[in-house]
This record gives structure tokens, sequence and C-alpha cells, in this order.
């Protein structure tokens, strides 16, 4: 092998190696995003999902489902005692089927199904709920910010940064979990909005930008730096297969936030969603 190539062999290594330097986190996990949806639930148990959750080191989950029901069921188990070391904090979703999508923000009707579900007592939260741009200035949205403000419900929003400062004009108060962080919104962009808005956190779910290849980008480790209180991360089972591949999502997860500093990674894993919900 001459010199040069030795050389390139070794950087190779080093790289390869620094990657691999950083053990997993392997603390709690507080998935901020998940769906039990009706075609979730014929498919998987609520004892398979609990025993996915133990295996994945999932201590909390932030469920809704499209209809409520799937949500309500993984309510009663936890009622029952199904399960001691996990916390189900429920949020109400907005959409009772898929008609629902794109017309619920101007939908009488389901602000009275989100006002008639929380009757129930033990909801936590709003959402998750799709609306972009300017189509999130209704009075029906208005109105369900200011609901969920009264009753000191979290949002959860899958919108661009424009639907996400009128939810805050809506209603200042208001608390928001913001899926993906808005997918591809700039990094610049997204600290803005987190400095402006304090009750915002941003979740991570289809962030690919976080930690392309696996290793975490060196922009989004500052911006964790930076930020620590301000981040969650979710598995959105949206579809089946996202329920197929939770291992692999959830140690993705593990694997870059094993780059960070301990506390950061903590925050971030668990003690974000603990703090905003309460939770021990
Ligand atoms: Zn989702």
């Amino acid at each position: 092998m001459r010199p040069a190539n030795f050389i390139l062999v070794l950087a190779c290594l080093s790289t390869a190696f620094s990657a691999l330097a950083a053990p997993p986190y392997t603390g709690p996990l507080f998935d901020a995003h998940l769906h039990y949806n009706d075609d979730a639930v014929g498919r998987y148990s609520i004892g398979t999902l609990h025993e996915l959750f133990s295996k994945n080191g999932v201590r909390a989950i932030l469920a809704n489902s499209r209809p409520n029901d799937g949500t309500r069921a993984l309510v009663e188990a936890a009622k029952a005692g199904a399960r001691k070391d996990l916390a189900v904090v429920p949020f109400i979703r907005v959409y009772r089927d898929r008609a629902d999508y794109g017309t619920w923000q101007r939908n009488p009707e389901i602000l009275a199904m989100i006002v008639a579900e929380e009757k129930r007592g033990y909801y936590r939260g709003v959402g998750e709920f799709h609306v972009h741009g300017k189509d999130a200035d209704t009075k029906v949205l208005k109105d369900i910010v200011d609901f969920a403000v009264a009753k000191g419900l979290v949002l959860h929003a899958h919108s661009d940064d424009e639907a996400i400062e009128i939810i805050f004009r809506h209603n200042p108060k208001a608390s928001v979990i913001w899926a993906h962080t808005g997918f591809t919104t700039p990094l610049a962009r997204v600290e803005e909005m987190l400095a402006k808005y304090p009750r915002l956190w941003g979740e991570l779910s289809y962030r690919s930008d976080v930690a392309e290849g696996g290793a975490l980008s060196e922009g989004w480790r500052a911006l964790f730096l930076r930020h620590p209180d301000r981040f969650v991360v979710g598995s959105d089972t949206w579809v089946n297969e996202r329920w197929d591949s939770y291992p692999s999502i959830m140690g993705g997860y593990r694997r870059w936030l094993g780059e960070l500093p301990r506390e950061v990674a903590e925050s971030i894993a668990w003690k974000n969603g603990a703090r905003i919900f309460g939770l021990p």
C-alpha cells in the first residue's frame, strides 16, 4: 500500500470510528408524536404496542388517533393498570375520518366534536392537525385555539411557520408542539420562531436533515446546544409501515442523541415532554 493510500484509509477509519465512538442514548424516551389509527387497531393489539414500547425504552406516549377510539383504548388500558411504566398523554384528533382533512379548520362540527370529547376529562391536547399558511386564519381555528388555552390543552400542529404565527396570533397564550419542526423550515427561521414564541416546541420526526447518513448534523447540534429545552422526538406512526419500523425509528433517535452531551440528550429524549405535561 502506498503511503498516500494508507493515510486515506486511516482518515476513513477515523471518520467511521468517531461516528461509532459515541454510544447510543440508553435512557427513557417520550414518544411525542404517536397515532393509533383505525387501520392500525385491527393489526396491532394494545398488548403488542406495550411490548413494542417496553422493548424500545418508551416510557410515555403523546397519543392520538383517527377517529379518537384508538386513543380512548390506550387511555382505558392505562387506567386498568396494564402497564405502570407507561404514561399515556392523550390528544383529541381533529379528524373523524379522512374526509375531514383539509376542511376541518372551517367546519364548526369539528369544534363541537372537540368540545364534546374534552368532557371525558383526560385529554391533554388537540392534534395532530394539518394546516398551512393563511388556511390557519379561520374563525373555527381561532375558537379551537381559544378553547385549548381555556382548558390548558397543548396543540400539536403540522404546519408551516406562517400557520404557526397565525395560531399564536389567534391566542398568544397557546402552547404548541410543532410537528416535524416545519419539515424543511430553515434552521435560522426555526430559531427565530423559538425566540419569538416561548411556548413552542419542535418535534423532530421526518426532520431528516437532523442526522443525514446517521451522524448528527453540525447545524442541528449547535441548535440543540443553544435550546436544549425546546425539542422532543416522536415516531409519527401515521401508517402501519411506521409501526413496523418503530424499533429503527427509535434506534435512529438513540444514535444521534448519543452524540450530544448527556443532559441535552436526556432533555430532548424525555425531560422536555415530561415537563410540558407535568410527568414525574
Ligand atoms: Zn403525525
